[in-house]
């Protein structure tokens, strides 16, 4: 098999080979961009690698080939002058793992190859830089010499010798820096190797062994990459952003990932190399600067960027350099950006033409539009504020501070909610950052490693606040003449870029119009629509307002617990005949009425289902020890013959297993007073409402049918009830019943021939179906089955295919048989999970009602499902 491919042999759909690195600069070369010359050695000879603890001879030699045909393309020679060829080795996964593996700048520097570079550019400064930079890289990545060691040494050099980093070294300085540079190699027995070759293969074993990494792998587990991939290793001729005032490195977004605004976004810095803008050494400047300063390679980046956009039709990130006025462009992969971003991104690429309506949707993950719904902090507490940096990453956190990643480790295992203030954040943070809620960092940019990590991981990020001093030794931030320590709360706001003291209060987002449009665009390709599980008229208005094409489910007994209420219904339930229990309902009545035409008035015409009265009683009456303790000193006006009263009703009702006892139709088939008094209040309101304009859509629905006689008897109390108010029949409206008892499924054939909707009650379904108890069972055991893989997940958030999924697929079958359209939808919780959507979607529901929060992303499920 083929080992090697020089750049522009292969491309993107090789990239488990090349590595998401090597296939872009394959795919750029092929685009006839500017990328400099080189090859890439694949991901297999990674795995080889790491199995053998070598480079096998085979490999070596053809390294050797590659680089014999990289002199022939570039006219240069490794490792001798006149025109010395250096090279960058790094390294590149199939999957993005930013900045967690190793890469080696100017590869082929020695002292020989170094007097040809000042020969041939007649520029020693940059000549020296260049070389001190290979010798800091080489030493620690490939001999793992401790960072530290050369940043004390130069600032060892630069206390003697005036300014304090390297890049603002004079010669004389520079030159004792690479000297100092060759004595730390030394206290540690080690020679920096003057051979180009051994330079090249030491560093090629380095990236493939970077792989492995403490960090890489933290980073695999955390975002569940497969270990088993390897690295691709990059071997590209060098380019040099470090030649002067006229070059520069950079690093640019096509379009804002923060906003998806469709500008470049970026930033470069002046005579630099490598990595110094993703490090936050020197703090970069705006790319738009460059117009001014290197206008024509600012037209090649414009150029180059829209060009990449089209060519991968989504919005990138691109590593670039500047040597001497001329652009070439080092890397390039599909950019992250915040969610909110990319909807944006997403709606302004299917205008532009650049994606199809199916691509938009199934580019927008449940996750996106959960990390869209960010809070903000409410204005006017500007007195709170401790520092103001770059709005980095969207979203607000609260919590305490902690300076170190490890503490941050340590403390959210028990469960602290932490912010990570940093001078600026690293590779080595990954694990860190995952267990804190939010970051500020004093240096770097847009694009510096806390900004990127922060967006990829959802979580808000203020960094480059200057104006905060941050000893994380010390364990001390300083902000505005504040001194604060670790367990000091902290809240971030990464939308606007601004940290506060302690907690503040926050609004729920208000810019909602990307998502409404993005949702409509859904709605065009989905079949299965989305309904709302809304138990009072201020659910039914957000219900609607996030896009609810009718309610699945009006629970009523919600509206019982009222406080103006919940009085009355208790002494209809303490009623001794059903003559007293009436003259409550008498008085319930109006409530009611009021109730359902709120709900009909909102929903303009759209279906309304009203659910009767589903729980066992005693749930509206106190626990009878909060009784017996009341009766032991009675509150004024409360009567100890009313608690006694109480007391007795309570022990009539008890029940051994109330969740399957006296509730739902079994109910309302005993005491159908309950069910006539609501059913009269439906045909008020519906009335009530009609005539005011509004042609409601009224469904009435019956709990925990099992057998068709009880939907066949109350099928009849219903129509004869509502008649009774609506005797010349102006209102339209369906009896139906919820499918939530397991024999239901069974029998829905029959059940059909009395019902004219049917209503999935997956969360008593799956109680049922499993014989768990939803309540108890979440807590006691479901977790370890998970945890022990005897369940896969937790049938009550998502649900169970096999069996209930299954009992569903039967109950929709047998129930269209008797009446072909049937309306069936779900009305559980389940009805705001994406799988479970995707489910409904398949065995033909016509609905989904969700709770209203869910409703933007079960709009999106639902479409996803139909693609
Ligand atoms: P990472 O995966 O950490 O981004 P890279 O391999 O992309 O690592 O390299 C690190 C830095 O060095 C980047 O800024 C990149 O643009 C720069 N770089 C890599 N190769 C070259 C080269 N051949 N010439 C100039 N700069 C390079
Ligand atoms: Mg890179
Ligand atoms: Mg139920």
């Amino acid at each position: 098999e083929k080992r090697i491919y020089d750049l522009g042999e292969g491309g993107m759909h090789l990239v488990h080979l090349l590595g998401g690195k090597g296939a872009g600069l394959a795919e750029m070369r092929r685009m006839g961009l500017p990328v400099p010359a080189g090859f890439t050695i694949t991901t297999a000879e990674c795995t080889r690698y790491l199995k053998h603890g070598r480079l096998d001879e085979g490999l070596v030699n053809e390294v050797r080939e590659a680089m014999g045909r990289l002199e022939a393309a570039t006219g240069k020679s490794f490792g001798r002058g006149p025109r010395p060829l250096l090279v960058s080795v790094r390294s590149g996964a199939p999957v993005s793992m930013p900045g967690m593996m190793d890469t080696v700048l100017n590869v082929g520097l020695n002292e020989e190859t170094m007097e040809a570079m000042v020969a041939l550019t007649g520029d020693r400064r940059f000549a020296l830089d260049s070389m001190r930079r290979l010798m800091q890289m080489f030493g620690t990545t490939v001999l793992g010499i401790p960072k530290e060691e050369f940043d004390r040494a130069t600032l060892r050099v630069a206390r003697n010798n005036g300014p304090g980093s390297a890049d603002m070294m004079d010669l004389d300085t520079l030159d004792g820096l690479v000297r100092e540079f060759g004595e730390v190699y030394r206290n540690h027995g080690l020679e920096f190797p003057q051979d180009p070759y051994r330079q090249l293969f030491m560093s090629i074993e380095a990236v493939f062994r970077s792989w492995n990494s403490d960090r890489a792998r933290a980073y695999r587990e955390i975002n569940g990459i497969d270990d088993g991939m390897g690295t691709a290793v990059n071997v590209v001729e060098m380019v040099f952003g470090n030649m002067g005032e006229d070059s520069a490195t950079g690093v640019v977004f096509t379009r804002d990932p923060n906003t998806g605004e469709k500008r470049l976004s970026g930033e470069y810095l002046v005579n630099a190399q490598g990595e110094d803008v993703v490090a936050g050494i020197r703090t970069p400047e705006n790319v738009y600067g460059m117009e001014r300063r290197m206008p024509g390679a600012f037209r090649d980046l414009v150029e180059a960027c829209d060009r990449l956009e089209r060519h991968y039709r989504d919005m990138m990130d691109i590593e670039f350099t500047v040597e001497r006025g001329r652009l070439y462009l080092l890397q390039t992969r599909v950019g992250k950006r915040a969610p909110r971003a990319h909807l944006r991104i997403t709606l302004d690429m299917l205008k532009e033409g650049l994606i199809s309506v199916e691509e938009a949707v199934m580019r927008v993950e449940p996750e996106h539009i959960e990390g869209i719904m960010h809070p903000r902090v409410e204005d006017g507490q500007d007195g709170s504020v401790i520092c103001s940096g770059l709005a980095a990453s969207p979203g607000v956190a609260t919590g305490e501070i902690v300076f170190s990643s490890d503490r941050a480790i340590e403390l959210s295992k028990q469960g602290r909610r932490l912010i990570l203030v940093r001078p600026e954040t690293t590779a080595d943070d990954v694990r860190g950052m995952a267990a804190s809620a939010g970051f500020l960092t004093q240096k770097g940019g847009m694009t510096s490693h806390a900004a990127v990590v922060a967006r990829a991981m959802g979580k808000p990020a203020v960094v480059g606040a200057e104006e905060i001093e941050v000893d994380h030794i010390g364990g001390v931030l300083r902000a505005r003449g504040l001194t604060l320590r670790e367990g000091d709360v902290v809240t971030v706001d990464g939308t606007t870029g601004r940290a506060y003291i302690g907690e503040v209060r926050v609004t729920e987002v208000a810019e909602r119009d990307d998502i409404d449009e993005f949702l409509r665009v859904c709605d065009s390709v989905s079949r299965l629509q989305v309904w709302a599980n809304a138990n009072t008229p201020e659910e039914v208005a957000l219900a609607k307002r996030n896009g609810a094409k009718g309610i699945g489910l009006a629970r009523t007994e919600r509206m019982f617990l009222g406080n103006d209420r919940i009085g009355v219904v208790r002494a209809m339930i303490m009623s001794r005949d059903s003559e007293e229990r009436r003259s409550y309902l008498d008085r319930l009545l109006p409530m009611q009425v009021s109730d359902f035409t709120e709900f009909f008035r909102t929903m303009e015409g759209m279906p309304v289902i009203i659910r009767l009265l589903d729980p066992p009683l005693h749930e509206f009456l106190p626990e009878k020890e909060e009784i017996l303790e009341r009766l032991s000193g009675p509150a004024d006006g409360e009567s100890a013959a009313e608690l006694k009263k109480m007391l007795e009703t309570v022990r009539d009702l008890e029940e051994f297993n109330p969740m399957l006892g006296f509730r739902g139709c079994r109910l309302g088939i005993i005491h159908r007073e309950i069910y006539e008094m609501q059913v009269r209040a439906i045909a008020r309101a519906a009335l009530r409402v009609r005539s005011e304009g509004i042609e409601p859509n009224v469904e009435i629905m019956v709990p925990l049918v099992g057998h068709e006689n009880e939907m066949k008897e109350l099928r009849e109390i219903i129509m004869k009830t509502f008649s009774s108010e609506d005797p010349e029949g102006r209102i339209r409206y369906k009896i139906g019943t919820m499918i939530e008892v397991p024999r239901a499924c069974l029998v829905a054939d029959r059940i059909a021939e009395f019902a004219d909707f049917f209503s999935f009650g997956t969360n008593d379904l799956t109680q049922m179906t499993f014989g768990y108890s939803r309540d108890d069972a979440e807590g006691k055991f479901i977790r370890q089955y998970i945890e022990r893989g005897i369940l896969r997940h937790d049938p009550f958030t998502s649900i169970d295919l096999d069996g209930v999924g299954r009992l569903m697929k039967i109950g929709v079958e047998l129930g269209r048989k008797t009446k072909r359209d049937l309306e069936i939808g779900i009305c559980g919780e389940h009805g705001g999970d994406p799988e479970s959507i995707e489910f409904c979607h398949t065995i033909g529901l016509d609905y989904v009602s969700a709770s209203p929060r869910r409703i933007p992303v079960a709009r999106l499920a639902a479409a996803r499902a139909a693609i």
